[in-house]
C-alpha cells in the first residue's frame, strides 16, 4: 500500500477503512483559506462505510488487546516514525487547508503531534494494589474499552485527531476517526499512513459530512467519543451517547481571561499575552479571549499591544513573511465579521484593526484590538475564536475574579505577576481546568488537559486522560 503523497496536494484522497484505501463516489470541496478557492476534494463516507469502519475497528479490537503495552508500543514509535517521514508534506496540506502559517504553525503543529506519540508510546497503567491484608489483595486494573469514536474540529486537524488517537492505542483500543468536514484532507493522509503500519482496523478515518458525527454518537459498538468541537455539539453528543451509556471525553468551548496583575511586569509579557490571543489567527480554544489588565497602567499597555501587533503581518500561510494567517472558514470568517459590526454599532473604542478589507479574496480579519468594551458586549461575552481582544480595565482584583468566573465556560485561563504566590492564589480562584501563571499554553503528555463547567468533560493527557480510555476492574482475591 503505498503512502507517497502527491507533491501537489490535489488529491486523490481515500478514506482509509479495514486496512484499505476506499475511493469515494461523492465527494466535498476544500478551499484554502487563503483564496477562498477549491484546490481539492475530499471523500465523503457513505452511513454504509462508516458502519463498516466500526465493524473492522470491533474485529480488530481483540487481537491488537492482546498485544500488550509492549506491542502495541511498537507499532506506535514506528507510527511516529512513518509521519516524520511525511513531516514536511503534512505540515503544507495542513497550511493550505487550515490557513496557518507553514513554519510558525503547521510544522510546529505536525511536529508536536508526532512528539506526542512518541512519548505517549512509553507510558503505562500498572496493575495497583489498593488494598492488602491476611484475608485478601484486591487490585485495580485498566482494561481497554473496544472501539473509541474520535470527533474532531478544524482549527487544530493533525494535534486534535493524534492527541486522541495515542493514548487510545496505547490503552488497547481501536479508533475511527471522523474529522471536521472543513479540514479533513490531513487526516485522510495520516489515516493512509496508518494503514501501512497497523494490523488492519486499528486506525480507520472516514471523512464526510456532520452527519456522520450523530450516526457515530449513537452506534452501538462504539464504546467511547472523545469529542473536540463546540459546546453546542457537545451537548449534541451527550445527549446522542446516552442511549448505549458511551463513555465521553468532551473538549469544548472556552472564553478564557488572562488576568494582568497591579505588579506585573507588564511590558516583558506582551509578546506571549499577543501569540496567547492571536496564534492560529485566535482559533484556539485555549485563547485568551479576554485581556483583564491593571487600570494603573492599562492605558499604556493597550498602547504598547498595538504597537507589537502592528509588528505582525497577516498573509498566506506560505508567505514566509506571514505570521497571522486567515481564519480557516467562511463560516467562521462571517461570524468574526458579525462580531466586528457589533463593535463598530455599539461604538466601542478599536485600537486597532477593525474594518475587513471585503476587496481581498481568502478569509483575513484583521488583528482587532477592542480598547476596554464594556463587561456585558459580545465580544466579551462570547467565544469570538478569532483575531479580535477585547482589553478591559479593572481596579479591583476580587471584581476581577469574580468577571471571570461569570462565564458558563471554564476551560484554561492565565495570571501575571512577580509576586507568584500572590499570582497562584489568584490561579486558585480561577473556576477553570487549567490556569497558568506566569506562562501559557504549555502542554504535554503528562499534563491534564481539560475544562471544568460547560468547557468540557474529562481530560485529554497526563496519567487522568489516558485512565478515561479504560475501564477500571477490581479484582478482589481471598488468600
Ligand atoms: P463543531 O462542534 O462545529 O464541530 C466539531 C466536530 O463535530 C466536527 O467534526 C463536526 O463534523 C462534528 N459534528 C457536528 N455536528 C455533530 C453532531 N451532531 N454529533 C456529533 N458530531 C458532530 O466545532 P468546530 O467549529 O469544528 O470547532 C470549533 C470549536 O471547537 C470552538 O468552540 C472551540 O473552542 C472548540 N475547541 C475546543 C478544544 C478543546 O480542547 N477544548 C480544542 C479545539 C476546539
Amino acid at each position: 500500500m503505498s503512502t507517497q503523497f502527491s507533491p501537489l496536494f490535489t488529491g486523490p484522497y481515500y478514506l482509509s477503512i479495514a486496512g484499505e484505501l476506499i475511493e469515494a463516489t461523492e465527494f466535498t470541496p476544500v478551499f484554502n483559506p487563503a483564496t477562498g478557492e477549491v484546490f481539492a476534494h475530499a471523500p465523503n463516507a457513505t452511513g454504509v462505510q462508516l458502519d463498516q469502519a466500526i465493524a473492522a475497528a470491533k474485529a480488530a479490537f481483540k487481537p491488537w488487546a492482546a498485544l500488550g503495552y509492549d506491542g502495541r508500543e511498537k507499532y506506535l514509535l514506528e507510527y511516529a516514525a512513518a509521519l516524520e517521514m511525511h513531516r514536511e508534506d503534512l505540515a503544507r496540506l495542513l497550511t493550505l487547508e487550515q490557513g496557518k502559517p507553514l513554519k510558525t504553525g503547521a510544522q510546529r503543529e505536525v511536529d508536536l503531534a508526532i512528539q506526542w506519540i512518541r512519548q505517549t508510546a512509553v507510558r503505562r497503567i500498572p496493575v495497583e494494589i489498593v488494598e492488602e491484608n491476611d484475608n485478601h489483595v484486591v487490585e485495580l486494573h485498566h482494561t481497554p474499552l473496544g472501539v473509541v469514536g474520535a470527533i474532531t474540529p478544524w482549527n487544530f486537524p493533525v494535534l486534535m485527531a493524534l492527541w486522541k488517537v495515542a493514548p487510545a492505542l496505547l490503552t488497547g483500543n481501536t479508533i475511527v476517526i471522523k474529522p471536521s468536514p472543513f479540514t479533513p484532507l490531513t487526516s485522510l493522509r495520516f489515516g493512509q499512513i496508518a494503514q501501512s503500519i497497523f494490523p488492519a482496523g486499528v486506525v480507520s478515518v472516514v471523512a464526510g459530512g456532520n452527519e456522520l458525527g450523530p450516526q457515530m454518537t449513537a452506534h452501538p459498538d462504539i464504546a467511547k467519543i472523545s469529542f473536540t468541537g463546540s459546546t453546542e455539539t457537545g451537548k449534541h453528543v451527550i445527549r446522542s451517547a446516552a442511549a448505549s451509556v458511551k463513555r465521553l471525553t468532551l473538549e469544548m468551548g472556552g472564553n478564557d481571561a488572562a488576568i494582568v496583575l497591579p505588579d506585573a511586569d507588564w511590558d516583558s509579557i506582551i509578546p506571549q499575552l499577543f501569540w496567547g490571543a492571536v496564534g492560529n489567527s485566535g482559533q484556539w480554544c485555549v485563547g485568551v479571549k479576554r485581556l483583564y489588565v491593571h487600570s494603573s497602567f492599562h492605558a499604556a499597555f493597550v498602547e504598547a499591544f498595538v504597537n507589537y501587533a502592528r509588528l505582525q503581518t497577516l498573509g498566506d500561510g506560505f508567505d514566509p513573511e506571514t505570521k497571522v494567517g486567515p481564519v480557516q472558514n467562511k463560516m467562521q470568517f462571517d461570524k468574526l465579521r458579525g462580531f466586528l459590526d457589533d463593535i463598530k454599532a455599539k461604538g466601542y473604542k478599536v485600537a486597532l484593526g477593525g474594518e475587513v478589507d471585503e476587496s481581498r479574496p481568502g478569509y483575513f480579519i484583521p488583528v482587532t484590538v477592542v480598547d476596554n468594551p464594556p463587561e456585558e458586549s459580545m465580544i466579551v461575552q462570547e467565544e469570538q475564536f478569532g483575531p479580535i481582544v477585547p482589553i478591559l480595565a479593572y481596579d479591583d482584583v476580587d471584581d476581577v475574579i469574580e468577571r471571570t468566573n461569570a462565564s458558563p465556560y471554564g476551560l484554561g485561563g492565565s495570571v501575571w505577576g512577580r509576586d507568584t504566590q500572590a499570582a497562584v492564589a489568584v490561579a486558585n480562584r480561577i473556576e477553570s481546568g487549567m490556569v497558568w501563571v506566569n506562562e501559557i499554553h504549555t502542554q504535554g503528555v503528562d499534563i491534564p488537559f481539560g475544562g471544568q463547567k460547560q468547557s468540557g468533560l474529562g481530560t485529554e493527557g497526563g496519567h487522568e486522560g489516558r485512565l478515561l480510555f479504560t475501564n477500571p476492574k477490581t479484582i478482589l482475591i481471598k488468600k
